[in-house]
């Protein structure tokens, strides 16, 4: 396993590799980025895991400095994988040049996470283009959990490369919880809290898939969680799959989730 830090260290490394499939993280590995470094191993000749937790896509300096960070353990892991590359890159190099057009999201985009947290998604879109051009993969493995990021990033890399974005299904605990970083911010009983919310969801989505009415459905789970798990939610929302546009009918469609614990800010869909 080669560890690349410098951008030229990259084009050196990756002169002749062909088929490669690139993995971006930002470290704290799990059986989720696990799932999506398997099916690049999979799809592709050689694999690229990037770890870098990218400054420009928190709206909240805190959240920046207490997103969580395991490098060691991160490096072991992706040896056990047999992982080919592993690209750490510091923020002066990905950030070396100004972009020409500044990334703007349409109006119609600016729904659920791209709402709550301004300026969120013009910065992984941002890096995403920067760590593309930089690794000129032939495939993206990117998680259906940040479904958003998915759609968004896969309508913007598709149009100026050559690149494919393959989508990966989410990876949950045994108890429906859906595996993420932030997850290590939490104490067991949040733990216990947050698996408890995925399976009322769970419930919730078949019980909408036999019920008309869904608006009122929707505010009263809204309201029910509230109180039943103390905790603030941004949106809990029926969108359809494939642009994000509000719907009620759940057939066609995800049930998106955003709600805090104490501080820690967990998404899903359903
Ligand atoms: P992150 O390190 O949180 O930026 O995530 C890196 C990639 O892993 C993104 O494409 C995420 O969507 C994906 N990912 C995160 N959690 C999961 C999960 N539980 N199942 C599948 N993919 C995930």
């Amino acid at each position: 396993m080669k560890i690349l830090i410098k951008n030229k260290d990259i084009n050196e490394a990756l002169k002749k590799v062909s088929n490669l499939g690139f993995v971006p993280t930002m470290g704290s590995l799990h059986k989720g980025h696990e799932y999506l470094i398997k099916q690049s191993k999979k799809k592709c000749n050689q694999t690229l895991v990037s770890i870098f937790i990218n400054p420009t896509q928190f709206n909240n300096k805190k959240d920046y400095l207490s997103y969580p960070k395991n490098l060691k353990k991160d490096l072991n892991i992706l040896k056990k994988l047999k992982v080919n590359f592993v690209y750490i890159p510091n923020k002066k190099d990905i950030y070396s040049f100004k972009r020409k057009k500044s990334i703007v999201l349409k109006k119609e985009n600016k729904v659920l996470c791209a709402k709550f947290r301004r300026g969120h998604f013009e910065g992984v879109i941002d890096v995403m283009d920067r760590l593309t051009n930089i690794i000129k993969p032939n495939k993206i493995f990117m998680g259906e959990k940040d479904y958003q990021q998915l759609l968004l990033v896969k309508k913007f890399i598709e149009k100026k490369y050559k690149t494919k974005i393959i989508s990966c299904k989410t990876i949950r605990e045994k108890n429906k919880l859906a595996l993420s970083s932030r997850n290590q911010l939490l104490s067991k009983a949040d733990l216990i809290k947050a698996s408890k919310i995925a399976k009322e969801l769970f419930n919730f989505k078949i019980f909408l898939r036999n019920n008309k009415k869904t608006k009122i459905h929707l505010q009263k789970k809204i309201e029910l969680l509230k109180t039943n798990f103390d905790i603030r939610i941004d949106y809990l929302e029926i969108r359809k799959k494939n642009n994000l546009k509000p719907s009620l009918n759940i057939r066609n469609s995800k049930l998106f989730i955003a709600y805090f614990i104490n501080k820690v800010r967990l998404i899903d869909n359903f």
